[in-house]
């Protein structure tokens, strides 16, 4: 089990270097925003849906109710952890799955969902941040 967290965002990971790594990596893109609007066409869920096809899955269970600016202090809710996880766990026993959300902070809903998934398997969950260069790209 590998998972690949990312965030949307050009600053972050480029278009053209997302589709080299679901197409190299034989990636679901599985998105958790709460909003898959994007002042960056790219980044657009509809967008990413008509690109990607099957190699896209928006799972709005595992969005982050508190995603404004104005609540994450509250900490993360997601909208239905359990459901969303179950399906989450359906696609990672096909495909090796990366989250994307909207987030550029490293401890936030993709975090989160790493370490419930450890605590429920006793497991490390082999979750790291998307390589971000080819070479990285290679060793996985
Ligand atoms: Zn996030």
């Amino acid at each position: 089990m590998t998972y690949l967290l990312a965030t949307a965002s050009t600053a972050s990971l480029t278009p053209e270097y997302l589709a080299h790594m679901v197409a190299d990596l034989h990636l679901v893109i599985v998105d958790i925003r709460m909003d898959t609007a994007h002042r960056q066409d790219a980044w657009s869920g509809v967008n990413l849906a008509q690109q990607y096809g099957a190699r896209y899955r928006y799972l709005p269970d595992l969005a982050n109710v508190n995603h404004k600016v104005q609540d994450m202090s509250k900490g993360v809710a997601f909208v239905d952890y359990d459901t969303g996880y179950a399906k989450l766990m359906e696609l990672n026993a096909k495909s090796r799955v990366m989250l994307l959300c909207s987030c550029h902070s490293s401890n936030c809903e993709k975090h989160e969902i790493a370490r419930r998934h450890e605590a429920a398997t006793g497991r490390k969950s082999g979750i790291i941040e998307a390589p971000r260069t080819n070479e990285q790209r290679k060793k996985l």
